[in-house]
């Protein structure tokens, strides 16, 4: 039998264990640092625009499973876009996180869905969400370090 649940525990478990985009981007144009005061997540964002495209990004830092393998399968997803179409892909997916209502279009998430069973886990939705939050101060100019608090 084939169960989507492993196979989400999986690409989690793999993007925490080797997360792709790690280590520091440099020269970075913008940092930013975000933290998850209820968890103790700490990520610091690097990212490189050409004109509104994201051309390049990285993180660091240390965190659970969750925020790790978030940062690593966000920085995957919005590398080369824009940053319309990054907008466009958090609020995509923190309505999937948030709004248990809303029906997933799996196909247009990508890998990002495999993220979408922390929904069910009210406490960790901000290790998932703390380097979405930390990515749009970081795309809106913001110098002060983001607190999902
Ligand atoms: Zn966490």
């Amino acid at each position: 039998m084939f169960d989507v649940k492993d196979l989400y525990q999986e690409v989690i478990v793999d993007h925490n264990r080797s997360p792709r985009n790690f280590g520091k981007l440099d020269p970075a144009g913008r940092t930013l640092e975000g933290f998850n005061p209820l968890c103790g997540d700490r990520l610091t964002l690097y990212l490189n625009l050409d004109d509104d495209r994201i051309s390049d990004i990285s993180f660091d830092g240390s965190g659970c499973a969750i925020s790790i393998a978030s940062a690593s399968l966000m920085t995957e997803g919005i590398k080369g876009k824009s940053v319309q179409e990054a907008g466009t892909i958090f609020t995509d997916f923190h309505e999937l996180l948030t709004d248990s209502s809303r029906v997933i279009d799996l196909a247009a998430m990508g890998k990002l869905a495999v993220l979408a069973g922390v929904r069910e886990y009210p406490s960790r939705v901000k290790c998932a969400t703390l380097c979405w939050h930390t990515l749009r101060a970081l795309l809106a100019g913001d110098d002060a370090p983001v607190s999902t608090e």
